[in-house]
């Protein structure tokens, strides 16, 4: 994987599509992704990004953002502390086309120096949306940045199988880590919500469902026919991972109709309907 560093002007960007019914801004430490290489690089969404690409393959590179402080301090001035008119409001989304808890996040700890310049300007609200268990080495600032505003941590766990059939990728982190990451945080009082998202193949729905249920306040669940960011799923279908789930024989998990009974089994789960979003609707009703 190509690692540089690039500059950035711009850290708070604005929302729109998937994420612009509930959140300002979106926060990107990278372009490109860390974990491409893995499983969820397969399927990933983020992928279908030209801009980020430039032409490059999907888990091949790691641009990394450098002066991503400065550009937090002089948009967030601009925002909260206009020299005229109101404050504007900054609801978060950590990170959409990136994963803001990288294996270079133990030396660099950018995510967690971006964490403490939000104790001092702190936003309205803040998710922070990872597919690792290494959120939990920043649980004394979030601890403190929690108090500022409203917190919510997504971990996806998007299926119990620790490895799906080859020629399917590794997980990056097993589903068991991110499960106990998400136990760790809500038993430390932080508002915790896995992340069942795109749903893949699960060995035990109910059990899955009962562990998540004992592990983290709420679930979202979603499928890449709903939320891969194009009609129906055309995105993913142009992918090589809806004919490989086929072949593995879980071809029943490309449907609807399978979604729609995971869904049911959840809610049964949870006991509470309100414990339980789905796509587009149940992520925009985190901030
Ligand atoms: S961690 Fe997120 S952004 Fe990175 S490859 Fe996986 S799904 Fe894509």
């Amino acid at each position: 994987m190509k690692v540089q560093e690039i500059p950035c002007r711009t850290i708070l960007n604005p929302t729109g599509g998937f994420l612009g019914k509930g959140f300002t801004h979106s926060i990107n430490l990278y372009r490109g992704c860390a974990l491409g290489n893995t499983l969820c690089g397969m399927y990933c969404y983020a992928q279908w990004n030209s801009f980020h690409l430039q032409g490059r393959r999907w888990g091949s590179f790691l641009d990394v953002k450098e002066g991503f402080l400065d550009a937090y301090h002089s948009q967030y001035d601009r925002l909260k502390r206009p020299k005229s008119g109101e404050a504007k409001p900054i609801h978060i989304f950590m990170s959409s086309v990136t994963e803001p808890y990288p294996p270079q996040e133990r030396t660099t700890r950018r995510t967690r120096r971006l964490l403490e310049t939000m104790l001092t300007r702190p936003p309205d609200s803040l998710v922070i949306q990872t597919h690792t268990p290494l959120v939990v080495n920043d649980l004394p600032v979030l601890l403190k940045l929690r108090k500022l505003c409203r917190l919510h941590i997504n971990i996806t766990v998007e299926t119990d199988f620790p490895a799906l059939p080859k020629p399917f990728q590794p997980h990056a982190h097993s589903p068991e880590s991110r499960i106990q990451a998400l136990r760790t945080l809500r038993a430390s009082g932080l508002h915790t919500v896995a992340t069942v998202s795109p749903l893949l193949p699960l060995r035990d729905p109910w059990q899955f469902a009962k562990d998540l249920e004992s592990s983290c306040d709420r679930v979202i669940l979603d499928h890449y026919l709903l939320g891969d960011g194009s009609p129906e799923g055309a995105r993913t279908k142009q992918t090589v991972f809806p004919q490989l789930l086929i072949d593995a024989g879980f071809e029943e998990w490309t449907t609807l109709d399978k979604f729609h009974e995971i869904v049911g089994i959840f809610k049964e789960a949870f006991c509470d309907a309100n414990r339980v979003g789905v796509s587009q609707e149940g992520f925009n009703s985190e901030c």
